[in-house]
């Protein structure tokens, strides 16, 4: 791979949650726009997703739970055992027309990112990150989870030791799950408090589990803080052969499910410290239920990892992407003008916390 890849495709565009549900917003299809717009993409570095298949799916999930999202697709409709067995039917896992095909891409996006990153350089899949996937049922809006998949794709390929790191709003509670009893794969979680699942709430060293739970109002120095003294150090001196980022956009003040209070900004300097530790990175999406706040960020780490700059006034063409959305929330009714103006937030500066200092503890990796 010569520069960075960015891995999309045409299923986003065409399917949501459904109406009520906070993954009704356009994500994946406005930053392809948005990156097109921006002439940031074209052949040479974008892949389209391909869907991950059955024998993919079940290299962590079970086939009984892979088969059962394939027939309530077809059916349309989940039943009560379904409910029950799977947690899918409830608002939370809706059943909708593309809910086996949709995520399955987003599984097959980051598995392929997993196999273009192992032979040196980033891939960035925005639609994975669906970090909440069990095994065999459905969480958090999560169907299946990419993560997982892409880190055990690294592993098949070689790479023995892999980093993960999270800093979606939400605990990364799936991928932990899987890899607290594997030594060789450190799973690093930066989430807000006494939020779902709640869990997350302390580290593991001897497991290679670091979790930073934050407080609600987190600010960009804390951020940078943490980063500084917790996740690079930690990452350093597990020394991985690859990392893969999960970039959850829920942690930004502008989003609706969390009380965390970073700028983009916080997020790209991010991206940028955690990709200088290893030449093999997969990135990730996540959370992110603005749907400005999601698409500037997730263009601006697009834009971050070709060098560009990401604080322009956007052309008229791109502001026409961002004016053109319609969001129903209340946060929708009054946009602010910065969110068509530009990509870059505000910076949100601030005092670091005892309580945040106080996470950057001793941490040291097996
Ligand atoms: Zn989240």
């Amino acid at each position: 791979m010569t520069g960075p890849v960015l891995i999309g495709s045409e299923i986003y565009r065409g399917s949501s949650y459904g109406r009520n549900h906070p993954l009704s917003i356009p994500r994946v299809s406005l930053v392809l726009d948005l990156c097109r717009a921006l002439g940031w993409v074209d052949e040479a570095n974008y892949v389209d997703s391909p869907q991950a298949t059955t024998a993919q799916l079940t290299r962590f999930h079970t086939p009984d739970y892979v088969a059962a999202v394939q027939r309530i697709e077809r059916d349309g409709r989940a039943t009560a055992e379904d409910r029950e067995t799977y947690n899918i039917g409830y608002m939370e896992n809706p059943v909708f027309p593309e809910m086996f095909r949709r995520p399955a891409t987003a599984c097959g996006g980051s598995i392929k990112a997993a196999e273009l990153a192992a032979f040196g350089g980033v891939a960035f899949n925005p639609a994975g990150g669906l970090h909440h996937g069990q095994k065999g049922k459905a969480s958090g809006f999560c169907f299946f989870n990419d993560p997982v998949l892409a880190i055990f794709r690294l592993k098949e390929l070689g790479l023995q030791r892999v980093a993960y790191v999270d800093i979606d709003a939400h605990h990364g509670d799936g991928v932990e799950a899987v890899f607290a009893d594997d030594p060789a794969v450190l799973t690093v979680s930066m989430h807000e408090r006494d939020r779902w699942p709640f869990s997350g709430t302390s580290s593991i060293p001897d497991s290679a589990v670091l979790n930073l739970p934050v407080p609600k109002g987190l600010n960009d120095d804390e951020c940078a803080f943490l980063l500084g003294e917790c996740i690079v150090p930690a990452v350093e001196t597990f020394r991985p052969d690859a990392i893969v980022m999960q970039c959850g956009a829920d942690a930004l003040k502008d989003d609706p499910l969390s009380k965390l209070a970073l700028s983009n900004r916080a997020i790209w300097s991010a991206v940028d410290a955690v990709t200088a530790l290893s030449d093999k990175c997969v990135i990730v999406g996540g959370g992110g239920y603005n749907p400005w706040s999601v698409a500037r960020c997730w263009t601006g780490i697009w834009g971050t990892l070709n060098g560009q700059a990401t604080d322009m006034e956007l052309s008229l063409e791109t502001r026409a992407l961002l004016q053109d959305i319609e969001w129903r929330h209340s946060l929708g009714r009054n946009p602010k003008k910065r969110w068509f103006r530009t990509l870059a937030d505000k910076p949100r500066p601030g005092p670091v916390r005892d309580c945040v200092r106080a996470l950057a503890g001793r941490f040291k990796a097996a």
